[in-house]
């Protein structure tokens, strides 16, 4: 097996990260924001600690949005939208996500979930695949 691949960027190329450890976790996301902020039925994205993420260049350039329901800070690329991480908004919080397809690579760690499935598109149903799955949030179940 090939090592993971641990850098990205977004897709101007203004941004570029890396991470010092492969990715524990990782799970796609149905809730509505999600929807909005990727135009499609879901999200693939690896869950972090943010102390494990370096920004190689173009951090002046991620912008973050955070829905008036609350839940994480999304990130993005100010140039070309390029949805890029999420972040906890408490300041005591390491937790943070990175977007599967930010990667250049491969980042080795496999989708092994599916949350907020109470919220999935109509017209994109669940499939089959047999991944755990989650009405709400997997982790905080107080957030969306
Ligand atoms: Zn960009
Ligand atoms: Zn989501």
């Amino acid at each position: 097996m090939s090592e993971p691949n641990l850098q990205g960027g977004c897709g101007c190329g203004a941004i570029r990260f890396e991470l010092s450890e492969p990715p524990p976790i990782a799970g796609y996301c149905h809730c509505t924001r999600c929807q909005h902020r990727t135009g499609g039925g879901s999200s693939v994205q690896a869950r972090i600690d943010a102390r494990t993420l370096t920004i190689l260049k173009g951090q002046e350039l991620l912008t973050a949005w955070r829905h008036p329901d609350g839940g994480f800070y999304k990130l993005f690329c100010s140039i070309c939208g390029s949805h890029m991480f999420s972040r906890d908004p408490s300041g005591n919080s390491n937790q943070m996500s990175v977007r599967f397809a930010a990667f250049d690579g491969d980042p080795g760690v496999r989708p092994s979930y599916r949350q907020y499935v109470n919220y999935a598109a109509p017209w994109e149903p669940i499939p089959d695949d047999g991944l755990e799955r989650y009405p709400e949030s997997r982790a905080r179940p107080s957030l969306r």
